[in-house]
């Protein structure tokens, strides 16, 4: 009996693996075109760090001119929730990091390297385990949980690395018959990998973010196979990421230390490794500790959060290439309005330390982003959020057309608003121009003398003035109140006057909206209408 027959006995209807490696042929892409993929399990919605990684894969396969697809690793069955798959691709749509190839339901795929979830790919598996057992580099071991456990505390007790390796590795020295007759008698078994490897050898491998990262050698007998015939993701990375044709395994760096016994393997199957890129987890600064951002103690680290309190995905995404790429912020500076896709993200400008998760800063992008929106892209979006989340912001934009003014304020221009980060900010932000204010922040003048100027510029006050002709009057306003009619003119003799036409303008602002700080007041006045800007000024004038 040799290996073959062994692998027969094993796998008797599992394919040579040429048919697979015909059936998913290399790719026949432009030179330097990276393949590359999201891999995550079904285990419940996309958190930060999933998406994070996610659009980092995207970027640089766009911009390679390579692809980026979606594989679902189901094969630890127990850690499935329903309608996983859904809730993954759903939340890469929102987010517009939608894979070219890959899972589009929960059964069906596009792509011609299909089918791109793992316990469908059961066959597959198994054809290339049976070829590592004919190659005398995989074999099956019956050893139960019991002997397992027996083995640990053995090791433990005599201070010893624990695991299946070595001498320990008891049923890799079973002679081919041995295994044949307890496989014809019934026994249980998995199949595990036969390690080439020793302890005490170093091995050198290079990640594209880590740079240089050296390990001892693997000397594990891992399982490849387990007793449900579903391969271990260990397994399943070889298989699907040679067959997929992947060039670059972007993941999380928890996986690193497997890093060793992945190059294993690929060189033991006689298959060329893809290149490494391991991206260390997004960091929190929590009360001057920094630790990795958590699923379960920050809400900022689930991707419903944002939709929840409304910062647009594109802000969310423009915010993590920012904390990916720290040239990005240059390069939005020169670019306002380009495409993220369009800028030239590199793997190798990560952090090795970990990126650091900054919600102040998120919202000031997302406020930038939110800046070169059209009145009517605000619109509605607002109008989405308000939908869902805030009934008195949807009646405010019941009225499209006068909504879409008082979003038009500033906005389209060179220098556009920049006061809104997020929809949940809308109604506060333009509350004024529905309602009367409430309440009046005036600052420096106050009582009577804003009575004197509500007054006087009622007097002068026409809808229709141009914009000089109206800040004319605003000066001519500040003349008849004792004030400057120039701020020039008062900062060289402070003494002569109370204040200046700025401070008269701030004074009608108040009046008006309530605050001492809003978008352009004439543009204001004109939305507002004649009638309500005299009834704002009434208020005072009496
Ligand atoms: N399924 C693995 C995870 O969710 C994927 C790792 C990989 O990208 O290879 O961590």
């Amino acid at each position: 009996m040799d290996y073959k027959d062994l692998a027969n006995l094993i796998f008797p209807d599992a394919k040579p693996i040429e048919v697979y490696e015909k059936m998913y042929p290399e790719r026949n892409l432009p030179d330097g075109a990276i393949v590359t993929r999201f891999a995550p399990s079904p285990t419940g919605f996309v958190h930060i760090g999933g998406l994070y990684q996610a659009l980092c894969a995207k970027l640089v396969a766009n911009r390679t001119k390579g692809v980026f697809f979606l594989r679902i690793e189901d094969t630890d069955q127990k850690r499935e929730i329903e309608n996983g798959i859904e809730g993954i691709i759903s939340s890469l749509k929102d987010f517009d990091v939608e894979a070219d190839e890959g899972m589009i339901s929960e059964d069906e795929w596009k792509g011609e390297y299909g089918t791109y979830k793992q316990s469908s790919r059961k066959d597959i598996y198994q054809a290339y385990a049976k070829y590592m057992i004919e190659l005398g580099k995989a074999y099956p071991c019956f050893c139960s949980p019991e002997d397992q456990e027996e083995l640990r505390k053995k090791q433990e007790n005599a201070k010893i690395r624990p695991g299946y390796y070595g001498v320990w590795a008891k049923c890799r020295n079973l002679s081919i018959e041995e295994m044949a007759e307890k496989i014809k008698a019934g026994e249980p078994y998995v199949v595990r990998f036969k390690s080439p490897g020793r302890e005490d050898r170093k091995v050198q491998c290079h990640d594209l973010i880590k740079g240089k990262v050296v390990f001892p050698e693997n000397d594990m007998d891992i399982v490849i196979i387990k007793s449900d015939g579903l391969p271990t993701y260990h397994f399943a990375h070889l298989v699907d990421d040679h067959l997929m044709r992947t060039t670059h395994v972007i993941r999380s760096d928890e996986w690193l230390s497997s890093l060793p016994l992945h190059v294993q393997l690929f060189s033991e199957a006689g298959f060329k490794a893809p290149k490494y890129c391991h991206i260390s987890p997004i960091m929190k600064n929590d009360n001057g500790n920094k630790r990795k951002l958590s699923k379960r103690k920050d809400k900022e680290a689930a991707v419903s959060y944002y939709s929840e309190i409304g910062v647009p995905p594109d802000a969310v995404k423009e915010y993590l290439v920012n904390i990916a790429n720290s040239n990005f912020e240059n390069w939005r500076r020169a670019n306002k309005d380009a495409k993220i896709e369009d800028f030239e993200f590199q793997l190798n400008k990560m952090s090795v330390s970990g990126a650091l998760f900054d919600m102040v800063k998120l919202l000031d992008v997302s406020k930038g982003v939110i800046s070169r929106y059209s009145a009517e892209e605000v619109y509605n979006e607002s109008l989405k959020y308000a939908e869902k989340y805030d009934p008195k912001l949807k009646k405010m934009l019941d009225n499209k057309e006068y909504s879409m003014k008082v979003l038009g304020i500033e906005r389209g221009n060179n220098k556009p608003r920049k006061d809104i980060s997020k929809w949940s900010d809308v109604r506060e932000n333009i509350i004024y121009m529905y309602e009367k204010p409430t309440e009046y922040d005036f600052d420096k003048i106050t009582g009577d003398e804003v009575k004197k100027v509500a007054s006087e510029y009622l007097k002068v006050f026409d809808i229709n003035d141009d914009k000089q002709m109206w800040f004319d009057k605003m000066k001519d306003t500040a003349e008849k109140c004792g004030y400057a009619r120039e701020v020039k003119e008062y900062k060289s003799e402070p003494e002569k006057w109370p204040g200046h036409v700025g401070d008269i303008s701030t004074a009608i602002r108040v009046m008006i909206s309530g605050r001492r700080n809003t978008p352009d007041l004439y543009e204001i006045i004109k939305v507002l209408g004649k009638d309500e800007v005299i009834a704002r000024l009434e208020v005072f004038a009496k």
